[in-house]
């Protein structure tokens, strides 16, 4: 599939996470290039990072396994044809005569991760019944492709995520809140303080991963979410001659007795996250020109052995990108600095390095100091219902857009914890920041890698490096996810003021209206709509919300009034199975 943005994956199907299988090779499958004096990580040492793991490793979930037994077609061979992949509007004869099963659902939600979660939890919430909803997904568990990334960007279980209590993706009211949670559940009352005296006294308070991990099970099992989940590679959306839609879905290999199966429905819901992993076009093409996947890896891809390399030698790391995934690296680069008496040396190159407080002016204003821009959340706290999101959902094209790049732009939590492990490596003359851009990465003659550095003065440098770690981003282009390629060629869907999915203020896809029939979508695929934090648990929620909203009109669910949202929250507070 080819794309005008440079720098991506090679991943066809595009997407991101444990679901695909089209990722570089991890651990030992990784190729070193012949001329590297590197060992690859010995097996032992694999995973000595983090000790204290407490929670309990991840089981197996039954997926509702509802393909037909029986094609009862007469005719074709229960795949795409030539001619239903040319058709933008399906009729039932051109599905039929391509021996494609159909199941009748009326609504569907596609990806299975958090924002499939949130919206089926408000329609289970707002009284739909399980067999009017069909999870389509490549994942086993909800929370399996975030758990998936948090974990390689070195937020393992016990580490606590980015966001607060201002959105549990598991508990729609919110209360009671993690903090709450945390306190009854350590009988400490630590959690509360920190809430009282933060951020002045304290850091932002927010949970441990695996806290998260285990709500988000508890209310998977309590809305049945395994009764509706259906595993499979979701291929394309169509429209359909009548009103509705086909949705093909790839089953996994065995699993049914047709290469695919269609699901024809009222409703979709596209909660695909991310459509790719974008790599700095420099380091993408040191990956393909040597084939190697290991000295050069992208902080959202497993990259352990980095880590277990460094315990047996000292070495180099070159970090590259200023936000919270950089955090977090640096963190654990850190972390076994002082655990395991190593001798890391740590290069931080910033593209744009931030040496003060910035802004365009007085209200648009964030600390930054060292290279790093510093805010709490991921967004600014008033996008989630202050004059901001007033303001931003009257905004249309160029001026939306504007407003973007206005709130936008990389930036970390300011944490006691790395301030002080950054000062101490300033100190200790092992960690240095560093301006610039880089034109190109070469292998030394040492078999290291050589990253040719414009810096800030517009001095030439080279910085030899045991590892580069990327991790600058997870914003490749939406085309490369080939589900929303095919919605953007057939059904009409276009981009919004910043290149990304165009949605309504009810986040259905503008222009994919068939009949009765809409295409709803959210997540990071529809960042630039008239709500910005779309890509966070709360922006899920909202959106979740916004989707009840608009199918209750519709007269598909009810409406979550003040007596529902009492009965339902209770049933929720009781974790009784609804
Ligand atoms: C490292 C990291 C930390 C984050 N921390 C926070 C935080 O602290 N707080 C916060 O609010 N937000 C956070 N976010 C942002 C966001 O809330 C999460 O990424 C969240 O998981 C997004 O949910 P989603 O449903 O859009 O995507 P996902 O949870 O990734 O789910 C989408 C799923 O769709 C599947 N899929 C894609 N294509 C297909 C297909 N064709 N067929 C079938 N299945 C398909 C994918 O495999 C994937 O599992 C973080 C993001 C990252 C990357």
């Amino acid at each position: 599939m080819s794309s005008p943005y440079p720098g991506q994956t090679p991943n066809h199907g595009g997407g991101v996470g444990p679901g695909y299988a089209a990722g570089p090779p991890s651990g030992d499958a990784r190729r070193l290039p012949p001329t590297s004096v590197f060992p690859s990580s010995a097996p032992g040492q694999q995973q000595s990072y983090p000790a204290q793991q407490s929670y309990p490793a991840q089981q197996s979930y039954p997926a509702q396994q509802s393909y037909p037994a029986q094609q009862s077609y007469p005719a074709g061979g229960g795949d795409l044809t030539p001619q239903l992949i040319e058709t933008d509007i399906w009729s039932d004869q051109l599905v039929a005569a391509a021996g494609i099963p159909v199941i009748d659902v009326p609504f569907l939600t596609i990806g299975g991760g958090i924002g499939s979660f949130v919206t089926v939890d408000y329609l289970r919430i707002a009284g739909v019944p399980t067999e009017s909803i069909r999870i389509l997904s490549n994942i086993d568990t909800p929370w399996q492709t975030y758990e998936y990334l948090t974990r390689v960007s070195q937020i393992p279980r016990p580490e606590r995520i980015r966001s607060d209590s201002a959105s549990r993706p598991d508990n729609i009211w919110g209360f009671p809140s993690y903090a709450v949670e945390e306190a009854m559940k350590d009988k400490s009352l630590k959690a509360l303080w920190q809430v009282l005296v933060e951020p002045m006294f304290a850091d932002f308070y927010t949970p441990r991963a695996g806290m998260v991990f285990e709500n988000l099970e508890r209310e998977a099992k309590r809305i049945r979410w395994w009764d509706m989940l259906v595993k499979g590679q979701v291929r394309m959306v169509r429209r359909r001659h009548g009103g509705g839609y086909y949705t093909i879905l790839t089953p996994p290999d065995g699993a049914a007795q047709t290469k695919r199966i269609a699901y024809r429905s009222q409703y979709v819901h596209v909660g695909i996250g991310y459509p790719g992993l974008k790599f700095l076009p420099e380091l993408q093409e040191f990956r393909t020109k040597h084939q190697d996947f290991h000295h050069v890896v992208n902080a959202y891809e497993d990259h352990e052995h980095v880590y277990t390399f460094l315990k047996s030698r000292p070495g180099t790391v070159l970090v590259r990108g200023g936000g919270i995934v950089a955090s977090r690296v640096l963190q654990r680069l850190m972390d076994d600095r002082e655990k395991f008496g190593l001798q890391t040396q740590i290069v931080h190159l910033f593209r744009t390095y931030v040496r003060g407080p910035h802004g365009k002016n007085a209200w648009l204003r964030r600390p930054g100091s060292n290279g790093f821009a510093y805010q709490g959340f991921n967004y600014p706290k008033s996008v989630w219902g202050g004059q901001l999101k007033a303001r931003m959902r009257k905004l249309e094209g160029a001026e939306r857009a504007q407003a973007y790049k206005d709130m936008g732009g990389t930036n970390t939590p300011w944490r006691r914890r790395w301030q002080a492990q950054m000062n101490a490596g300033r100190q200790g003359n092992w960690y240095h920041t560093l301006e610039g851009t880089a034109e190109a990465v070469n292998l030394g003659p040492d078999g290291r890698t050589l990253s040719r550095v414009k810096l800030g003065n517009g001095q030439i440098t080279d910085i030899p490096a045991d590892f580069i770690i990327d991790c600058t981003g997870l914003e490749a282009d939406v085309r490369e996810h080939r589900l929303l390629a095919d919605l953007m060629d057939h059904s009409g869907v276009g981009r919004n003021p910043v290149g990304r999915l165009d949605v309504e203020r009810t986040f259905e896809l503008r222009g994919t209206a068939n009949g009765e029939g809409r295409i709803y979508a959210s997540g990071s695929p529809t960042l630039g709509g008239y709500f910005p934090g779309v890509d966070t648990f709360l922006g899920l929620q909202v959106a979740a919300q916004e989707i009840a909203d608009d199918l209750a009109r519709r007269g598909f669910c009810k409406r979550i009034g003040p007596g529902r949202s009492v009965s339902q929250w209770l049933k929720w507070a009781r974790n009784q199975q609804i």
